[in-house]
């Protein structure tokens, strides 16, 4: 099967899609004859690569047309105008966004801090530029050896840095896991190969366990009634692995995920019921039990880790998530993005309902405005955007989400920018603390009002985030002029 017919035979694709798909694929293939890659490949090879990777996250047809064309306007003799007029508005601003984040890609320093701010700006108006984006370097990292030597490092790291942590953010664990593991060997050589080697050594023992457990686990879920689950296993990504030896010593032993087995329920009820079975069958290894379906993970991930012993001197990993919570891990926010609540796809909405998802998204606009240097852009950006963020909760458990460091009176601007002007007093797991206290992941957190308490300038030097510190200037400068 040709790329072009995978693409056209994803499974999410109606008939018309197909059709904008193919007109694209007509277009790119005459603006790129002749052209080729640095691996000898014709050109065309790279934006349908791109393309499959976007159909298999489900991508819309606009953003897999887009990112077909997304190379013709920077280097075919195809005008934007032409594309507007033939594929319409939405596939125009898709191309013209995504190239105007390409044109930057292999200058220096100071260009790649302005190429950030405008992947950033253009984030805010369509989500969709990003993922072609984070695509479009995903094929380009699978095919970096045959990049001149020279770039290499510098590309993988920079992956490493600024384009898997955003496919991190938004929720897309298998974007950055493969970009990550696509990015390590050019990027860390030696750490690489020793990963690869500890591999090996531990890595056929743990998986035959799991095949074992598999066929008793998948007898003893029929059994219980449990008919429709599915059970699969999954091994730890390489880089990420390579992270989590770091914090062990580089001692694969301390490992417990190496490989996993993967149960997914149709329900959330089934997954504790799953549990239960689980933990009959084999003992449980005390202290290894994770319930990141009661508290999901700072990024929104859900699932049940348990690590049980399997009778022969090993241990294994078990996951268990309902059907939509796999839904989610798998495709992240893209889940968001292109379906509505139905499954229904979306029609081409910048962000729409996913609004209040990518909160965050307009905090970072809104501070990225206000930051005048370029120098000081990218050292900001790694502090405060792409560090773990922290959910906490208000009384009545809704959720607010903040970059770590945050304080109670970050939480009391995040509700409201009244309750911040007016901020009183707080408590945080039913105990007064004062207002400069840094919150952590799931606390739960009360901000009580008073009429008489307002900004004084010492709130600047208490707050982490730029939509407080927006408010509490505002305030303070309302209340010089009167
Ligand atoms: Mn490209």
């Amino acid at each position: 099967m040709t790329e072009l017919t995978t693409i056209l035979t994803a499974p999410h694709l109606a008939p018309a899609d197909q059709e904008l798909i193919r007109q694209a694929y007509t277009l790119a293939l005459k603006a790129h004859g002749g052209q080729k890659r640095f691996s000898g490949e014709d050109y065309i090879s790279h934006p349908l690569a791109v393309a499959s990777i976007l159909a298999e996250l489900r991508a819309d047809a606009e953003t897999i047309a887009a990112a077909i064309l997304h190379d013709t306007v920077e280097d075919t003799a195809i005008t934007l105008g032409e594309i507007e007029k033939k594929f319409g508005k939405n596939i125009a601003f898709l191309v013209d966004g995504v190239t105007k984040l390409g044109k930057l890609k292999y200058q220096g320093l100071e260009r790649h801090v302005e190429s950030l701010r405008k992947l950033f700006v253009a984030m805010a108006k369509d989500l969709r530029v990003i993922l072609i984006r984070l695509a479009d370097r995903l094929h380009n990292m699978r095919t970096l050896a045959y990049v001149p030597k020279e770039k290499q490092r510098r590309i993988a790291i920079e992956t490493l840095e600024i384009y898997a942590p955003l496919a991190n953010r938004l929720g897309i664990w298998k974007l950055k896991g493969q970009l990550e593991d696509a990015a390590f060997p050019y990027a860390y050589p030696e750490e690489y190969l020793a990963v690869m080697r500890l591999r090996k050594t531990k890595g056929k023992e743990s998986v035959k366990r799991l095949e074992k457990i598999y066929r008793t686990l998948s007898r003893e879920l029929v059994n219980q009634g449990l008919k429709t689950a599915q059970i699969d296993y999954r091994v730890k990504y390489l880089y990420s692995l390579y992270q989590k030896l770091k914090r062990h010593h580089m001692d694969i032993n301390q490992i417990y995920d190496l490989s996993a087995l993967r149960v997914i329920v149709p329900t959330l009820p089934d997954c504790y019921q799953t549990l239960g079975l689980v933990h009959t069958l084999w003992k449980p290894v005390p202290g290894r039990l994770k319930d990141y379906i009661a508290h999901p993970k700072m990024n929104g991930y859900q699932s049940i880790h348990t690590t049980v012993f399997t009778g022969d001197g090993g241990t294994a990993e078990i996951q268990i998530r309902s059907e939509s919570m796999h839904e989610a891990a798998e495709y992240g926010l893209a889940s968001h993005l292109f379906y509505d609540e139905s499954g229904k796809p979306r029609n081409g909405g910048p962000l729409g309902p996913t609004r209040k998802k990518v909160a965050w998204l307009q905090d970072l606009i809104e501070w990225q405005k206000q930051i005048e240097e370029s120098g000081q852009f990218l050292t900001e950006l790694k502090t405060d955007f792409f560090e773990d963020r922290i959910f906490v909760f208000t009384p009545k458990g809704d959720v607010i989400e903040l970059p770590k460091g945050a304080t109670a009176l970050d939480f009391a601007y995040a509700i409201h920018s009244d309750v911040g002007n007016h901020a009183a007093q707080a408590t945080v797991n039913g105990k007064f603390v004062a207002m400069d206290t840094q919150l952590k992941n799931h606390d739960l957190v009360r901000i009580e009002t008073k009429k008489t308490a307002h900004p004084s300038p010492k709130w600047l030097a208490i707050v982490r985030t730029s939509m407080a510190r927006k408010h509490i200037k505002n305030y303070l400068q309302r209340s010089i002029k009167t």
